[in-house]
């Protein structure tokens, strides 16, 4: 049996199963994840680390050769399961639209006063390695200190398993974020669309945490939605923001058209993402063939190319699109100008392995056709992998990944952009960032669209605060020695 503490990343649970599986030949190996788990929820984390033991015992099996691993895929019939899973809490996006709990905050202060480390934490992990021991927040309630059971000097620091071989940053220092928590985040069912005054503040508290890009609504489908992103629009050239804006609207020529404008009266650069299904579900749906949503689709490209828009062109559903279709539609919109092509998990069905090869796929293909382009990445959390996938689609080779505010959006929502930001941050690759407003943007955000946070959610829940304290402390700690290789201490 595998225990994370809540603390273990991709490439702490890759190290632990490996030991098992690959050099003490354990065939079963059960994973308990913690429920707070800071890096991926008990869900992503154990389904990980499950992932991780099929894949090594498999390539086990055919190394020895004594027998065929298919078959024996994770929860298939015809053998016992490699891995046993055990994801206590299901927190976050499990919860039921309905019977949410009242929110009940720690002695009712705000999330961002709590006596909580993130708001010293996230620009405070020098006073840490300093060996600030209190490091207070404004209210003198947070403390940047050992926790209780951390160990005496005298013994041996805690061992980290995610940082063997982990010798380079993982992600590109140019991957950029995009917000959608005012588009994708108001069509959650069971939000609330916040005035335009609580959607300045977001503005300004996403521009103020280094997120690239805030993508503000569909202007094209209603007069409120463009008045909205319009103030939006003047409001970041008022205070000339670093943040860039873009806007979303279908591969008609009438969404477009707004986005134009806003771009005129504002003076400000937009993007456009203009997006449109393509895989077969959708094509039967909508009755539409290749040839129809091409002739859309080009027309939309050109009217935002044309003036002076970047233009990014979106598929929904691009993890169960055909190669051959997404092949075609990327060439001619490519061949009309886009400046990003954006890979939608719309329906949260892809997996690790889906991230990888459509990522590869579209990048070779721009390789092909002697094209440049940005390439996104949008996910959804339907099996509970947003967070995971988006973090894996930065490593490999994505150069934009979009997430929300606490996950909130369509159905069970999108990956959450605090713990994208928090878990980078802690693994040292946003040396740039500041994150001190991280709290507040999670409870600015909730109190915008009548959210309610379930107490086990990581980092703002009610009940996060130990675990995370014990993280920080662990993660903050100056490392006096790399992390030795476990090969090593085997010859001890
Ligand atoms: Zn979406």
């Amino acid at each position: 049996m595998l225990l994370t503490g809540g603390l273990a990343a991709d490439d702490g649970l890759r190290a632990c199963v490996e030991e098992a599986v690959v050099k003490a030949k354990i065939k079963n190996v059960e994973i308990r994840s913690h429920e707070d788990s800071v890096y991926a929820g008990s869900l992503g984390a154990a389904l990980w680390g499950g992932y991780r033991a099929e894949r090594l015992r498999q390539r086990e099996v055919s190394r020895s050769g004594r027998r065929r691993a298919s078959g024996r895929r994770l929860g298939a019939p015809g053998g016992p399961p490699p891995g046993v899973l055990h994801a206590p809490g299901l927190p976050g996006a499990l919860t039921l639209r309905g019977i949410r709990r009242p929110v009940k905050r720690l002695k009712n202060q705000p999330m961002s006063q709590r006596p909580s480390i993130y708001s010293a934490a996230m620009n405070g992990r020098n006073q840490a390695q300093k060996g600030s021991a209190a490091a207070s927040d404004a209210n003198g309630g947070a403390c940047l200190r050992p926790p209780a059971s951390a160990p005496p000097s005298s013994t041996p620091p805690d061992y980290d398993w995610n940082e063997i071989a982990r010798n380079a940053p993982t992600i590109s220092p140019n991957a950029e974020f995009l917000d959608e928590t005012l588009r994708d985040g108001l069509q959650n069912p069971s939000v609330v669309d916040p005035p335009i005054e609580k959607k300045l503040e977001l503005l300004h508290i996403m521009n103020d945490l280094g997120i690239a890009v805030a993508n503000i609504g569909l202007p094209g489908s209603n007069q409120r939605a463009f008045d909205d992103c319009l103030i939006l629009c003047k409001e970041v050239a008022r205070h000339n923001m670093p943040i860039k804006i873009s806007a979303a609207g279908r591969t008609v020529v009438a969404d477009l058209k707004p986005m134009v404008e806003l771009s005129q009266r504002a003076g400000i650069p937009i993007e456009a993402y203009t997006f449109v299904g393509c895989s077969p579900i959708r094509a039967i749906a909508e009755a539409w063939d290749l040839e129809r949503i091409k002739k859309l689709s080009i027309a939309a490209v050109d009217v935002g190319v044309k003036n002076g828009l970047e233009t990014t062109f979106v598929t929904e559903d691009t993890t169960r699109s055909r190669p051959e279709v997404l092949g075609e539609l990327f060439k001619c919109v490519l061949d009309h100008g886009v400046a990003g092509l954006c890979l939608c998990d719309t329906v949260g069905h892809a997996t690790h392995d889906g991230v990888a090869n459509l990522i590869q796929f579209t990048r070779s293909l721009m390789a092909s056709l002697g094209h440049k382009a940005r390439i996104d990445w949008h996910g959804h959390n339907d099996r509970g992998l947003a967070l995971t996938n988006a973090i894996y689609a930065l490593e490999v080779g994505a150069d934009r990944v979009h997430g929300t505010a606490l996950g909130i959006g369509e159905r069970v929502g999108n990956a959450p952009m605090e713990l994208m930001l928090f878990n980078l941050k802690m693994l040292g690759l946003l040396e740039n960032y500041d994150l001190s407003r991280l709290a507040e943007y999670c409870e600015k955000s909730a109190d915008a669209m009548g959210w309610t946070v379930p107490p086990s959610y990581p980092f703002v829940g009610t009940d996060s605060d130990q675990v995370h304290i014990n993280a920080l402390y662990t993660a903050a700690s100056p490392k006096s020695e790399p992390t030795p290789d476990p090969r090593a201490v085997q010859n001890l």
